[in-house]
């Protein structure tokens, strides 16, 4: 004799639902971690990060966030918020973290199919280091590597002079430069104990040839 099944209950019904959210998200979650590489390349003005992104960018396909093209951009477009940090930048001083972290906001939500992150330039202080994992950890991931160009703040000068003759900066003219090297000095360098903490530092040597630079931030990242 079949006995009629007894009808599912609304809480059972609810309590399925609610299971196979978990299950879905939990999955997607650890399938996104497993698959998505975020980077930061660290080190003072003139380190290379730029040289090093543009190859990364080729290579892996990273999403290239650059505060300071960021922020250049808006200053050249005269946004709302170009004309608020424009003084700023041109002194050599750090933007204010809480314009910085709400502008990197908007950045990675622009790209929520990002298959990785680059981060060049951010962050420099602790607190955006911080905001910056809680970020990550929303989306279900995490910052894998911080590599940090190793160059002496001889060379960074050299580079920079250099510079200096090719893309007229305003902030690479000697006293503006003056500032971000003491910026770097007094707050960003901060950042290195923070990761470091975290077992996520790595560094590499930031001066010579560039290719042999690439090569060796590459062996890092194909560790992962
Ligand atoms: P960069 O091209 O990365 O050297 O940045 C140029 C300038 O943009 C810096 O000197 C700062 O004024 C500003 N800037 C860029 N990134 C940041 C950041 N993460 N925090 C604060 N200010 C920043």
């Amino acid at each position: 004799m079949n006995a009629k099944p007894e009808p599912t209950s609304f809480a059972e019904l609810e309590f399925q639902y609610s299971f196979t959210i978990f299950a879905v998200h939990f999955f997607l979650t650890l399938y996104k971690s497993s698959t998505m590489v975020n980077l930061i390349l660290f080190g003072p003005p003139g380190a290379g990060k730029g040289t090093q992104s543009e190859k990364l960018i080729q290579k892996y396909g990273f999403v290239h966030i650059s505060t300071g093209d960021l922020f250049r951009w808006h200053t050249k477009n005269e946004t709302e918020l170009g004309k608020r940090v424009k003084e700023i930048m041109n002194s050599g001083s750090l933007v204010p973290d809480e314009i910085t972290i709400s502008m990197l906001k908007e950045e990675l939500d622009k790209n929520p199919k990002a298959k990785g992150f680059l981060f060049d330039g951010f962050p420099r202080t602790v607190a955006q280091a911080e905001a910056l994992d809680t970020f990550m950890k929303a989306q279900g991931t995490a910052i894998h590597f911080v590599i940090a160009l190793d160059v002496t703040e001889q060379e960074v000068r050299s580079r920079i002079a250099k510079r200096r003759t090719i893309e007229n900066r305003i902030d690479d003219e000697e006293d503006k430069l003056n500032k971000r090297i003491t910026e770097y000095f007094t707050k960003t360098i901060h950042v290195l104990p923070y990761y470091e903490k975290q077992g996520r530092l790595k560094t590499v040597h930031g001066i010579g040839n560039i290719d042999e630079i690439f090569k060796n931030v590459c062996a890092i990242l194909d560790t992962k």
